[in-house]
Formats: C-alpha cells, structure tokens, sequence
C-alpha cells in the first residue's frame, strides 16, 4: 500500500531515482505522488494527484540533485488533493509518510495553541510539524526524533530532509516497512526491496523503533533511545527478471501462468520422494489441541482452505479469523493451541497486530509468508515461507496458491503423525504432488474468453459450492470482483434458499463449484433449483464428476487430484474467468481502483 523512495549519493540524478522507485511501487496501488529534492541548497517540492505520470510531466529530469524522497500516497486521512499529497513541509523540515498517526488529532490541537497553522487535513502534516516543532525546541534533530518516537501513536515510515542537513536522508519507522538499499554511489531508501532492486541487491532492514541517518556513503542506525546499533547487510538472492511481464499483457495473467512452477517450488522445499523429508523440515504441529487461522482478504480464503484439509485428512479442529477484527473480539485461545497467521507481504498491518497479540498471550504462532524477513516473519516462532516470488499485480493469484499449497502439506503432515493415512494413500499423494504441475498447466492452456463474453455486462453474479468447494468459491469471487468491479456473492450452495435466491433472476449468472463427488448431488439439487428460476449456470467441476446437460449452461472441467491438491487445479480457471471478465471491461486489471497491494494501515 503507497510507497516511499529516497536517495542519497554522489551521482546527481536523484530525481531520475526517485521516480524509477515510484513506478516501481506503483502496483501497490495510491492516488498521488509527490517529491522534494535539494536544489541549489533549496528544498523545492512537486507533488500531483493521479499516476506517477502526471507527476514525471511536472518534472525536469536535467535538474541536478544528489538529495529527494518521493511518495505515492493511497489517502487515509483527508481526500486525494493535491494539498494532501505528500511531501509536507513544516519550517525546514520535508518528510513523506506511509502510515496513520493515530493520535494526530490531539498532537494537532496542541501545535494550533503554539500557533502553528495546517494547510492539509492529513495525519502526516501534523507529524511533519511535530517533528519541526521538537527540532525547534531542542535545537537537535536526533533528540527531536527521539521525542517525537515518543509523543506519536501509530504506524509510520517516514523519510525526512531537513535543510540544516543538506547532504542527509533520515528515516523513522514503526509498524509500516522500511529498507535501506547500499550501493557505492550512495544509499537508497523504499517501503520494499522490488522499489529499489534495480539499483541495488544489499538490504539493511529497519525494526520497530529505529531510526536512521543516510549520507552518500554512510549508513546509521539508531534504536529509539538515540544509541547507535549495528544492523547486518542483507543481501537479496531473488530475479530481478520476476518484475517483468515477460510477454503477458498483465502482471497478473503472468503471474497466473507461474502457478505450476511456484507450487512446485514451495513444494519441493519441503517434500520429495518420500514423506520424511516433510518430518524432517516442518515443524512438528502434532502436539498442539487446536489451530487458528488469522488472515485477510485471500490468505483469509486460503486459511478456509487449509481448515477444511485439517479438518478432514488430521482431525484437528481449525478455527479461521479474520485479521481485522481480531484486535476487537474475546479470542479463546488456549496455551496448547497454534495461531497460524498467513501474509504475501508479511506487512499486513491486522495480521501483524494479531501476531502481537497471540505473541502476548503467550500462544505459538506459525507464518505463513512470502517476503522473507518481513515483519510478521520475524515475529512469529515458526515461518514457513511460500516460494511465490515477488507478486506485482494486485489481485493474488500465485501467492494464494503457495499459501494453499503449504496448508495442504501442513495437513498431510499432521495426518501423517497422527496415522490417518495408510501407505497406499501416501503413494497416491507423492504421485499426486508429481503430477499437480502439469495438470495446472493443461488448465492455463484452456480459453475462458467465450464464457467472459457472457457474462462480462451482467450486474450480479453468484458463486456457489459445498463444503471446500465453497471456500473456493470465496476466492473465485473476491478474485472477480476486485479486479472486474462486477458485484459478486459466494454461498454455501444450500444456504441460497434461506433468502439470497429471491436474487436470482432470469440470466443472472451462478458458477457452480462441484468437485466433492459424495456431495455433488446435493449441489446438483442446489442447481436445479437456481436454473428454474432462470439462472445461466456455470458449472467448474472435476473429470470424473458426470454431470447432465439440463443443469448447466457452460461447464468447465478440472482434472482430477488427490483430495488434499484439488482447489490448487479448480482455482485456475476462476482467476482466469476473472481476468478475461475484467479484460472485457477494460478495467486496469493490475491496478484496480482504490486497492493495494500490501495493506500496512489497520
Ligand atoms: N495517513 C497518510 C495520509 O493520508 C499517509 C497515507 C499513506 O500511507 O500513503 O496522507
């Protein structure tokens, strides 16, 4: 979500800098950008509403800087204007901000009675002119930075110039993601590792409460008490080429396609031929009486997944939480229970709030996670990280399918040391891991254009399924209507009658997820009862499931797997019924209106 960039060096093109790290931070999703650099000893600050683009246009490349911190804001406090839009200024002090000050209203209140005026409606200005205002009072930046660290509440990256340091960059971070970038022609700055992975592949990652001061070719690090710390360079082992499209017309549609390598990926970290390799590597869940599930969006739907494989292959009751809503609810977590908390980025804010929390109770918690050493990584006791690479477009596709994969081999595993599942079963499962690749790919070589053609101008479409069919039509949903902005339900196939069919109208489109066969007929009895009432059906079901024509319109059809893999296949033409839909619609199909890739705000 937004994003920040900054560099300091001996190389005078920092504005050029900046703006590769905006556009590079741009399928995190804002809606304006903004930048301020040290010209001529002065700080001079543009900043425009919209893309990047419009911002690059108000600019003059030839411009000589060596200094500038740039920003995409996606607005929490106050409307996209661009008043709004960051960098603020406040007496000498310039800073960009991702994050929410949640107490700025009080911290503002108090600046106004020592007379100092506002001219945006943002939660950033008012840090900006905290910040300037301890800086004015003790006459020292570091010592203002320490009170200010003190006196805020909230989440905040922060990258400041201040015009008595003209050759400095400094950085404040809490609950919102930071790196620094080191490279020999001076230091860089970004909310990730991809922002500036083109210039550089050596990381130090700021903590909670540290902070930093950048010259072009030094690097401090302070924790929040002003003592200077020792942070280790980490250096970046991932392909830049994953940034690319490498030939697709959009991130996402590639990163779709990636899907059967990614699985095997994160697969084969953990299991090959045989199934000690997976003892060996995953932590032993076997002990603990219950599991929690905690995550958002579609690692939220990923979880529902992973309950519905626990559930049934390990008998271990799974109980699945939504992130945002854990901070606000009685939690009835036992010490013997595990709280998995599942993060493409590792930074989602309600994720990692509940990652403090269980930390509190003294809970064991496991993360499920894509960024390696990302925030949530490094506060949980045990990771297992997906091996989805870096996820541009801002609809999930290959990082939900890692997620799912992982839960898949996390229920096996737990089947496995509780002696569910007999040594014919095991074969079928090792042969059904060898296989799952290649039956994703024939899935991706399949069309769903002529099924989007009819369905792409309709108002409302419905997702139905039973049991993990219905789980993944959450997913199958939340994945059209983010990027097609169709309104989409998913229900519980027999729940429809309890009130929603009186939505059903004639044509109105219902996708049918059959794939159990023990209880495909009562889906099928779920079918029967939409279609009489003119629904125009689409049924995604398995190979060996026999389906007559009378229920459906359309029907596509998903190989067969083991039990434990089957949504990994069925999810596949869902995203790409998705895509073509959104296609139809000329919607920005990796960039959808008002969302974001990492949401670092609660
Ligand atoms: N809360 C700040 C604002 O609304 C920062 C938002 C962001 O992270 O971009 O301007």
């Amino acid at each position: 979500m937004c994003g920040i960039v900054g560099y300091v060096g001996n190389r005078d093109n920092a504005i050029k800098n900046i703006i590769d790290g905006l556009i590079r931070l741009e399928y995190r999703g804002y809606d304006s950008a903004g930048i301020s650099y040290i010209f001529d000893d002065k700080i001079i600050i543009k900043k425009n509403t919209g893309r990047v683009k419009n911002l690059e246009n108000n600019l003059d490349f030839n411009t000589k800087s060596n200094v500038a911190i740039g920003h995409t804001r996606w607005a929490t406090h106050g409307i996209a204007n661009t008043v709004n839009s960051h960098p603020h200024q406040s007496g000498k002090i310039t800073i960009v901000h991702n994050g929410i000050i949640e107490n700025f209203d009080e911290i503002k209140k108090e600046l106004i009675n020592n007379n100092i005026e506002f001219k945006s409606t943002t939660d950033t200005e008012v840090a900006c002119a905290l910040l300037n205002y301890l800086y004015g009072l003790y006459n020292d930046f570091n010592k203002a930075i320490i009170e200010f660290q003190n006196k805020v509440k909230g989440s905040y990256a922060i990258a400041a110039i201040n015009e008595d340091y003209k050759d400095k960059l400094f950085v404040i971070k809490n609950a919102s993601p930071l790196v620094l970038g080191v490279t020999d022609y001076g230091n860089f700055i970004g909310s990730d590792m991809p922002s500036i992975l083109d210039k550089t592949n050596k990381f130090i990652i700021l903590d909670d409460g540290e902070f930093g001061i950048l010259t072009k070719d030094d690097i401090k690090i302070f924790d929040k008490f002003g003592n200077q710390i020792d942070k280790p360079i980490k250096k970046f082992s991932g392909s830049e080429q994953s940034m690319e499209k490498q030939g697709y017309d959009h991130f996402m549609l590639k990163e779709i396609h990636e899907q059967p390598e990614v699985t095997k990926r994160t697969m084969n970290e953990f299991i090959n031929d045989d199934i000690n390799s997976l003892i060996d590597k995953m932590p032993d869940l076997s002990k603990y009486k219950k599991i929690h599930i905690v995550a958002c969006g579609s690692a939220m739907h990923a979880g529902l997944i992973g309950k519905n494989l626990i559930e049934e292959f390990a008998n271990v009751e799974v109980n699945v939480e939504i992130a945002s809503e854990y901070r606000y609810k009685r939690n009835f977590v036992n010490k013997d229970d595990l709280v998995i908390v599942i993060s493409q980025s590792g930074e989602t804010a309600d994720t990692l709030a509940a990652v403090e929390i269980t930390n509190k109770m003294g809970v064991d918690t496991l993360g499920i996670i894509n960024v390696v050493d990302s925030s949530i990584a490094r506060n949980t006791k045990y990771v297992l990280y997906t091996k989805a690479g870096i996820e541009v477009a801002v609809a999930t596709t290959k990082a939900y399918s890692a997620q799912v994969a992982l839960l898949s081999l996390i229920a096996l595993n737990l089947a496995n040391s509780k002696n569910k599942i007999n040594n014919d079963e095991l074969i079928n499962i090792l042969n059904s891991i060898k296989e799952l690749p290649v039956k994703m790919e024939n899935l991706l070589n399949d069309s769903y254009e002529e099924i989007a053609q009819k369905i792409y101008n309709k108002n409302d479409i419905f997702f139905i399924g039973r049991d993990i069919d219905y789980s993944i039509s959450q997913e199958g949903s939340l994945k059209l209507k983010e990027i097609s902005y169709l309104h989409s339900e998913a229900y519980p196939a027999g729940e429809l009658k309890h009130g929603t069919i009186s939505l059903i109208d004639n044509g109105t489109p219902v996708i049918a997820i059959v794939t159990k066969k023990d209880i495909a007929s009562k889906t099928l009895s779920n079918i029967k009862e939409v279609k009489s009432r003119g629904a125009f059906v689409i049924v995604v079901t398995t190979s060996d499931i026999e389906i007559e024509k009378s229920y459906y319109d359309e029907i596509i059809k998903v190989p067969t797997t083991h039990p434990l893999f089957q949504s990994l296949l069925t999810v596949i033409p869902l995203q790409l019924v998705a895509y073509e839909v959104a296609r139809k619609n000329n919607c920005d199909i990796d960039k959808p209106k008002n969302l974001a890739k990492s949401v670092t705000v609660e």
